[in-house]
C-alpha cells in the first residue's frame, strides 16, 4: 500500500543539528527590535505591546504582526538574517526533498516550529524563497497549529495530525532525530513507519523497537520505493 503522507521534524532532521545553536529568545528579540525601530519605543514598551496581542504559547508571533503594524516580510527577513549562518540544510535533506516531490508524496512538517518559522529556517538553508510557502511541502503541523499549549509534546499531537489530515496511520511515515519526541510517540499513535535519523551513526539502516534507524535521508529513497 502506497504512502499517503510523510511527516518530518525540522530541527536536527531537515537541518543539521551540529550547526544549529540558537538563542531560544531569537524570535521574540527580532520582533522587539523591529518594533523599537519602527515605533521609536523602548524594549520594555515593545515587550508590553507584543504581550498584549495574545497568548504566545499557543500562537506564532507572526500572527500578531498586523496588530503590531509590522510587515510579514520585515519580520521574516529579520529572522532569516539571524539564522543565515546558523542553519545548515545538508545535501541528503535536499536530495530527499527532491525525491519526495518527484514521487508525488505529500510532505508535512511535524514540529514545534510554527509554519512561519519553519519557512524562515528553510529560506535560511536555501530551500524556500519567502514566507508564503515552499514547493516541497503540502502542509505544516506545529504546536500552535492545534493551539495546544504542550505543542509537539502533547500526547494528542500525532493523533491530531492523523485526524486533521484524514490519514490512514498505516500509510504514514514520521521522520525525526529524537526518538522520544518523534518516532516513538508517532508509532504509539499508530503511524506505521517511524524513522529516526542520526547522521553520526555508522550503520546506514537498522530496524529496532518497531522503528527504523538511519544515518542519512538517502537511505529512505529505496525504502520508500519498496513501500510504494
Ligand atoms: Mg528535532
Amino acid at each position: 500500500m502506497s504512502l499517503q503522507a510523510i511527516l518530518i521534524d525540522v530541527d536536527g532532521t531537515i537541518t543539521d543539528p551540529l550547526h544549529s545553536s540558537m538563542d531560544p529568545q531569537m524570535l521574540w528579540c527580532r520582533l522587539e527590535e523591529l518594533l523599537m525601530a519602527k515605533k521609536h519605543i523602548s524594549r520594555k514598551s515593545a515587550n508590553a505591546r507584543i504581550l498584549s496581542c495574545g497568548d504566545c504559547e499557543t500562537h506564532c508571533l507572526s500572527e500578531f504582526l498586523d496588530e503590531l503594524d509590522i510587515a510579514q516580510e520585515d519580520y521574516f527577513a529579520a529572522i532569516c538574517r539571524y539564522l543565515k549562518n546558523k542553519i545548515v540544510i545538508p545535501d541528503d535533506t535536499k536530495r530527499f526533498l527532491e525525491f519526495v516531490k518527484r514521487e508525488k508524496i505529500a510532505l508535512y512538517t511535524a514540529t514545534t516550529n510554527p509554519r512561519f518559522v519553519t519557512l524562515a529556517k528553510l529560506a535560511a538553508g536555501g530551500v524556500a524563497a519567502n514566507h508564503l510557502g515552499c514547493e516541497y511541502f503540502t502542509g505544516y503541523y506545529s504546536g500552535c497549529f492545534f493551539r495546544d499549549r504542550e505543542g509537539k509534546f502533547s500526547p494528542r499531537f500525532y493523533p491530531d495530525i492523523l485526524k486533521h489530515g484524514n490519514f490512514s496511520p498505516d500509510r504514514v511515515m514520521m521522520i525525526g532525530d529524537e526518538p522520544h519526541r518523534d518516532m516513538l510517540p508517532a508509532c504509539r499513535a499508530g503511524i506505521k513507519y517511524g524513522i529516526n535519523i542520526d547522521r553520526t551513526r555508522k550503520e546506514p539502516f537498522i530496524e529496532k523497537n518497531g522503528g527504523y534507524f538511519i544515518n542519512s535521508m538517502d537511505v529512505l529513497h529505496d525504502f520508500i520505493r519498496n513501500i510504494n
